[in-house]
């Protein structure tokens, strides 16, 4: 395998694992974009920046070395030389990176930063949610990848450690809330590109999903 595959879609669809897994079974490197969103993100908090502030935040991740590495065995990311690859995936940083990466200057910057990392990695899996359709319009397979709020809600709550079924049903409403807003926005980047192929994970398991799409990679 020789191109470049694209996986997009909202979060809770697996999509991180079923990457890396593709990745891995391609022999092509990995690139998780969310997670240079979310290295912003890192940047932004530890300047003390108000994520609502557009301007400020533009400035400040204008001004940030966000590093993040191209190796689907090994989870490497850095701001300013400084590892946050644990500080990206908590609370604080979730909170505040939709606001983040909302901010144009922001994505234009990541997106720059995105298409040269791609440039010189050969074979690569890129995730994130627009690769399909802005970062990489010319890729060889796009995946979109989706579930159903139920299946979305029990893959987050599993990650939480939460068990108890009314608690899994609030996480369901608020992951169906979010995708309205989300698609209702002129600019979203929640829609698949005209040409890739959606792939439904609700009754699959990650393995599954990721023979599927490997099975697309290489046919
Ligand atoms: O995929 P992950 O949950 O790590 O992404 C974190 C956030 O980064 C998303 O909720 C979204 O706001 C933003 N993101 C984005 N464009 C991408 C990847 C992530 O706006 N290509």
């Amino acid at each position: 395998f020789r191109g470049q595959v694209t996986l997009d879609g909202p979060s809770g669809t697996g999509k991180s694992s079923v990457a890396r897994g593709v990745a891995a079974h391609l022999g092509a490197a990995y690139l998780d974009t969310g997670a240079m969103y979310r290295a912003a993100t890192v940047a932004v908090l530890d300047a003390g920046v108000d994520p609502a502030d557009a301007d400020a935040v533009a400035r400040t991740v204008a001004a940030a070395r966000i590093e993040v590495g191209t190796d689907a065995a090994t989870e490497l990311v850095q701001v300013d030389g400084v590892d946050v690859a644990a500080r990206i995936r908590g609370v604080e940083v979730t909170r505040a990176v939709s606001a983040v990466s909302a901010v144009p200057a922001v994505r234009r910057q990541l997106v720059d930063q995105q298409r040269a990392l791609v440039a010189s990695a050969g074979p690569v899996v890129v995730e994130g949610r627009d690769i399909g359709t802005v970062v990489l319009p010319d890729a060889t397979l796009k995946v979109y990848l989706t579930a159903s709020p139920e299946a979305r809600a029990q893959r987050r709550a599993g990650q939480l450690g939460i068990t108890a079924p009314d608690e899994v049903a609030v996480l369901a409403a608020d992951l169906r809330r979010r995708d309205e807003f989300d698609s209702s926005r002129e600019d979203s980047p929640l829609r698949p590109a005209a040409d890739a192929v959606v792939v439904d994970s609700t009754d699959l398991d990650q393995q599954g999903v990721v023979d599927r799409v490997v099975e697309l990679a290489t046919s």
